[in-house]
């Protein structure tokens, strides 16, 4: 709880990542999964740069780090972002690469899609995630999104 006279700077800056920010574009989106056909991602404009660079110069201005979700996609086509993120001293995290449902996917394609989305995030970070398990992956669902915790990420 924050009192009257507390300095709201001073208090968020010893605070860790509570926000988190999903990097993907509109027409990622689930809902649109019918109707917008993800071999057709590349014919649509983009937004996903302008909104996060938004967002960034938010967190900067109120001295908040978080953690970003890239969709492996938006990391393999905008590296520049992914580099944007890190060197602006956010945590970088995993939000799979062409954001199925988990439920939709085999074991084996679960795999090779959050190994895509993690190869995607470490060429364009130029980090690479460290082999030990108890560092790589904590996955969450969130309405069947997998969500991955890259710890070494942030540390690159
Ligand atoms: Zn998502």
């Amino acid at each position: 709880m924050i009192t009257e006279g507390q300095d709201i700077n001073a208090r968020s800056s010893t605070a860790g990542h509570i926000m988190s920010v999903d990097v993907e574009d509109y027409f990622m989106v689930e809902a649109f999964a019918g109707s917008v056909p993800r071999n057709s991602w590349n014919a649509w404009p983009s937004r996903v740069v302008a909104s996060t660079k938004r967002v960034l110069d938010l967190f900067d201005k109120y001295n908040t780090k978080a953690t970003f979700f890239f969709v492996g996609w938006v990391a393999h086509r905008h590296p520049e972002l992914v580099r944007e993120v890190a060197a602006r001293g956010h945590e970088l995290a995993c939000h799979s690469f062409w954001h199925r449902t988990v439920y939709s996917l085999t074991p084996e394609e679960f795999r090779e899609d959050t190994r895509a989305a993690v190869n995607a995030i470490e060429d364009a970070a130029g980090v690479k995630v460290q082999d030990d398990p108890a560092l790589v992956g904590v996955v969450e669902l969130e309405n069947g999104l997998p969500f991955l915790y890259i710890h070494p990420f942030f540390d690159g």
